[in-house]
């Protein structure tokens, strides 16, 4: 981790009331506040000389005390199905990982929450790289705003590094920005947050945000759950879906379960008819992903392609919605479990920088 200078506060990821203080405080017109939301969040503008309406006095003012808090990805990979992987920096010298995923029209961000993760589900790259901290709002919202392909974004889903429950403030802030009309004004039904199922977080999530809910089941057998995803223990997946049901299904907001299949281990009849038993009668759908090999690990097993559409074949007769996801992103490590920023430093990324072109490098 390296700072090269004091960090000055960002300006992204701040509330209206916030920058009208701020502006307040700096003897600026009351109306540069309205400006500042509108540069922010609807242009995002990484630099205070392209807020081209507000005064040179305020520019001068807001940059000696504020940065924006908008940086370009430090290095970058690119899928031969068109899959893009960016390292972010964050505001405290730590990194992240974040993906693009294009698929005919649609353009999803894979966003993420925090460096590292708690929860240490057994199959995923984050998990085994532990926990190194929070980010920040503005880091979360720099995934997107300094996306190389933001303006191809039809949709955002909370599904990269880190559980979103675990830093539900700044996901909640960070959507309501998108939302909000000086921002992008999107609908929360192109917003979905995921979760491996947080006791403390989701009962919140539910009542506060109209964002799609996708949870990670992967086993619905309590025990088998439990030994590969910790979460299990603290959080049944039993009580999460008797919580989800007294939630109404029917409407805008969409929930959803995601099921890595893992050859051999979570993908026979056995497993079907038991999720059937768990969200039977539920309003839900279920994605099918298939698994891919981690680094030095054969504990899990690639699926077979037959056995997964009997799987959905199985779901789907019994009133259950349940689709294969495309596997995107496989040969970047951009795919689901992969992400992994452990031994990428800021101070690392920056010196692969230095050896080749001014902008984002090759991961
Ligand atoms: S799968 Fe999600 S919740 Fe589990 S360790 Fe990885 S990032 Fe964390």
């Amino acid at each position: 981790m390296i700072h090269s200078e004091p960090m000055k506060p960002a300006l992204m990821g701040m509330q209206p009331d916030e920058l009208k203080t701020i502006v307040a405080d700096m003897g600026l017109p009351a109306f540069t506040a309205k400006q500042l939301l509108q540069w922010l969040y609807q242009k995002g503008v990484s630099t205070f000389e392209e807020m081209t309406n507000l005064s040179k006095v305020a520019r001068e003012r807001l940059s000696e005390q504020y940065t924006i808090g908008l940086t370009a990805p430090i290095a970058e990979q690119h899928s031969t199905d068109g899959t893009a992987k960016y390292l972010f920096p964050t505001r405290d010298g730590h990194t992240v990982e974040t993906v693009f995923i294009p698929d005919d029209d649609r353009g999803t961000v894979c966003v993420s929450c925090q460096v590292g993760c708690k929860m240490a589900c057994q199959f995923c790259m984050t998990g085994r790289q532990g926990f190194q901290g929070q980010l920040s709002v503005a880091d979360i919202l720099n995934q997107i705003y300094s996306l190389p392909e933001r303006d191809r974004l039809t949709n955002i889903v909370f599904m990269g590094q880190g559980e979103p429950l675990d830093n539900l403030d700044a996901v909640l802030s960070a959507t309501r920005h998108l939302m909000a009309d000086y921002g992008w004004a999107w609908s929360p039904r192109r917003i979905t947050v995921s979760t491996a199922g947080l006791r403390k977080g989701l009962k919140r999530f539910l009542d506060e945000s109209p964002c799609h809910l996708a949870i990670s089941l992967h086993n619905p057998f309590a025990n088998e759950r439990a030994a590969i995803m910790p979460a299990e223990r603290s959080y049944p997946i039993e009580e999460i879906v008797d919580l989800l049901r007294q939630y109404d299904w029917s409407g805008q907001r969409r929930l959803s379960f995601e099921y890595i299949v893992f050859g051999g281990q979570n993908d026979s009849n056995r497993y079907a008819r038991e999720l059937v038993r768990l969200l039977g009668g539920l309003e839900c759908r279920v994605n099918l992903i298939r698994w891919h090999a981690l680094p030095d690990e054969d504990r899990f097993h690639e699926a077979d392609a037959t056995r997964m559409a009997a799987f959905r074949d199985y779901l789907t007769h019994r009133n259950i919605r349940c689709t294969i996801r495309a596997s995107r992103g496989q040969d970047i490590d951009a795919a689901c479990g992969l992400l992994n920023t452990k031994e990428k430093t800021l101070s690392t990324a920056t010196s692969v920088m230095d050896n080749s072109s001014p902008s984002a490098t090759p991961l």
